[in-house]
């Protein structure tokens, strides 16, 4: 890892010494609760929870019913739904006073609502504690079942975010289970359900894919009415995972995003260590 920072310095990351989380990181390791930002040693925890108070959060456990080759996220069978998870969330989205929450999780196909439930629960206990919090959500694609997209909308996050992860030609290798038109079909219907609700998604480029194909799968968003995009530098998490292909220069992400905005996406990151929740707290602002 540190040859391939040496090669390409713009993935060197601003390390946080003097470690002002560690009470914040506690609580949540208290309260058995999973932050993305500290499990996928996020480049940019400082710069999120600090400054722009926003932080990623996994529910429904830390074990997926899947198997993405991009993936770290252990895979087996899923932990016991904790029904007591969406109100300990709650708790600490107000003590961390953040602006922004976003809510994840791993697939769960083994629940037949896919965990939608649990994630409008969460949604709604945020709101009872910290009205001002925006919250974001990053769910699975809850089994492809509509009825199960419906109980999540029905709770109104403040964006719906489903990451899309790659191009068409590539994401049955690089995803598992999930299907990229299934994928657009779930965007569409989220926007169709809550139309004032902006949709989101994302892509990890770096696997192999060309330029157009990368453009391709921008059109696909913008024709499925995806408000927001994101695209990011995949890295390798082990060396079991999928080996990158390609590092992007960041003018090439600049590139990128420009070709968005002028699709029509209201709001684009494009960048080397850009990740789902990036900035995720101007997205809400701007749409
Ligand atoms: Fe957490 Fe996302 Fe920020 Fe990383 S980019 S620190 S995962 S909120
Ligand atoms: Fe990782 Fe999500 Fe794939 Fe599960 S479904 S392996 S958590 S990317």
């Amino acid at each position: 890892a540190k040859e391939v920072r040496e090669k390409h310095p713009w993935l060197k990351i601003r390390l946080n010494t003097n470690d002002n989380y560690r009470g914040l990181k506690k609580m949540i390791r208290n309260r058995k609760l999973h932050t993305v930002c500290e499990e996928a040693r996020c480049p940019n925890l400082h710069e999120c929870w600090a400054e722009r108070k926003t932080a990623t959060f996994m529910i429904l456990g830390d074990i997926c019913t899947r198997s993405c080759r991009f993936c770290a996220v252990t895979t087996g069978i899923p932990n016991n739904v904790d029904l007591d998870e969406p109100r300990r969330i709650a708790q600490s989205v107000k003590e961390m006073e953040l602006r922004h929450a976003v809510i994840t999780s791993v697939a769960r196909d083994d629940l037949e609502d896919g965990g939608a439930s649990i994630f409008a629960e969460t949604i709604r206990a945020i709101r009872s504690l910290s009205p001002l919090t925006t919250v974001e959500v990053l769910p699975s694609d809850l089994n492809g079942v509509y009825e199960n997209l419906k109980i999540l909308m029905n709770a109104r996050p403040d964006i719906l975010n489903h990451n899309i992860e790659t191009v068409r030609r590539l994401s049955d290798r690089v995803r598992s289970k999930a299907k990229y038109d299934r994928s657009l079909a779930f965007l569409r219907q989220a926007k169709e359900l809550q139309p004032d609700i902006p949709t989101k998604s994302s892509i990890m480029i770096g696997l192999g894919e060309t330029k157009e194909e990368i453009i391709e799968a921008m059109d696909d968003l913008r024709a499925n009415n995806v408000d927001i995009l994101t695209i990011g530098q995949y890295l390798q998490p082990t060396r079991k995972h999928l080996k990158v292909e390609k590092y992007y220069h960041p003018d090439e992400f600049a590139e990128l995003k420009e070709i968005a905005l002028n699709m029509g996406f209201s709001h684009c990151e494009s960048g080397p260590l850009v990740r789902s929740s990036y900035h995720a707290d101007e997205q809400v602002k701007l749409t």
